[in-house]
């Protein structure tokens, strides 16, 4: 066989029929060169197919200007697609939170859709930003992705957890959330505010080469900063380690999921802590190396009765302290959903829990719930269609 024929078997390798080829979106600019390479064309046209993809936000092989039209029928004949993931539902809430039903292409049938949130003024790890009248005229945003479909953590506290996992999303799907929103609403990357949550539905560290490789496609194509970028986990102790190993350039920050004062709470709330008790946690947290003036996030969902007395505040005020991290605690009000049976706790049992906190000296911050009439706040992502009830059409 001839080497460029060869070129072109490589193409077809996947045997599968021309129109069907795993999409371009989810590799980055080496694995695009290489591939422009195999096929016989300068390695550079990698870098323009990165940036059409990344930075511009070009959804058709057919709309890359920068490659001659002869390249791009070339590679369309061949099958390959652009395959930006697409925003198939959206839903609007009174606070201008969106929240997005996300389709990938070429995934099938069966619509796999994950769920991105978008917060304009949002505040969906960060605390201390304020809300905004005019949801259009916002000057910075959070945005809110999913790692998984679905959750297979179980904690009792949640309405992803219902689900189960239904699967993991693969780099280009979990960096295709982020560029989907960033075109929805022309946002300029370096121009604009832009925070990332990686909060939606899902664990990360169960996920986390493809978390990772996401992490990467959004700092190196789309230039992204992951100082601007936070992580959070229920406490999987090994991708925590893993975590610890990065190359700060390429490390968002990290939040922990507490969400007890003790062992016992959390044992109960979240299964999970059998496996990997609060201390584990928290030795493994210690040996993710800093940046200057960097935190960690403790984060801590106030179950109404259950984890927001008075006595579990001061319990947590001495566990934080006792890590000796530095770091903060961003307190969430449950978010009811259906067939959970918490109760939210009232304004005023949150408020003394964050002061008990603050006088203890651990900064504490109430994450406001954005976007809950829509099914959009924490803990509510299960791709609720009927935001009525919050019973949803389900794949
Ligand atoms: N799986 C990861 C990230 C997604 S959940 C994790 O658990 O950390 C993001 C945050 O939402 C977590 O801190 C989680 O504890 C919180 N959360 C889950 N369900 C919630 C609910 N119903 N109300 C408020 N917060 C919730
Ligand atoms: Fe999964 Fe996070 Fe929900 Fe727990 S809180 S079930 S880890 S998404």
């Amino acid at each position: 066989m001839s080497r460029k024929t060869n070129q072109l078997a490589l193409l077809d390798a996947s045997g599968q029929v021309p129109g069907c080829k795993e999409p371009l979106f989810g590799l980055n600019s080496e694995r695009l060169s290489a591939l422009m390479e195999e096929i016989g064309e300068p390695s550079w046209r990698g870098n323009q197919i990165s940036e059409a993809m990344y930075n511009q936000y070009i959804k058709e092989i057919s709309e890359i200007t920068t490659l001659s039209k002869s390249l791009r029928k070339k590679l369309t004949t061949a099958g390959w697609q652009v395959g930006t993931p697409a925003i198939s539902n959206a839903f609007k809430s009174q606070d201008g939170t969106e929240r997005y039903l996300i389709e990938f292409p070429g995934s099938g049938p069966r619509a796999e859709t994950a769920e991105a949130v978008w917060m304009p003024e949002g505040d969906g790890g960060e605390a201390g930003d304020t809300a905004n009248d005019d949801p259009t005229d916002w000057r910075r945003a959070t945005i809110c992705v999913s790692s998984q479909v679905g959750c297979a953590v179980n904690c009792q506290f949640c309405l992803t957890a219902k689900l189960g996992l239904q699967r993991n999303l693969t780099a280009g799907e979990i960096a295709g959330q982020v560029v989907a929103v960033l075109d929805r609403h022309q946002v300029r990357v370096g121009r604009d505010r832009v925070n990332l949550v990686f909060m939606g539905m899902g664990e990360p560290f169960l996920n986390y080469d493809n978390f990772m490789a996401a992490v990467r496609l959004l700092v190196r194509e789309a230039g992204m900063s992951p100082r601007r970028m936070t992580v959070s986990t229920s406490g999987i102790v090994p991708g925590i380690e893993k975590f610890a190993q990065e190359a700060p350039d390429v490390r968002p920050h990290l939040a922990i999921s507490l969400n007890a004062p003790n062992d016992r709470i959390r044992a109960e709330v979240m299964p999970i802590n059998r496996k990997w008790p609060i201390a584990t946690v928290i030795d493994a947290v210690r040996s993710v190396p800093l940046r200057p003036r960097e935190r960690i996030t403790f984060e801590y969902v106030l179950l109404g009765g259950v984890t927001d007395r008075p006595e579990h505040a001061r319990e947590v005020a001495r566990l934080v302290r006792r890590t000796g991290l530095p770091s903060k605690v961003n307190l969430i009000a449950w978010n009811p959903g259906p067939g959970i049976t918490y109760t939210t706790p009232p304004s005023e049992s949150v408020a003394e829990f964050q002061n008990i906190l603050v006088g203890e000296g651990i900064p504490a911050f109430l994450r406001q719930p954005r976007g809950r009439d829509i099914f959009a706040a924490c803990g509510q992502l299960k791709r609720t269609i009927d935001t009525d009830t919050g019973s949803g059409r389900f794949g």
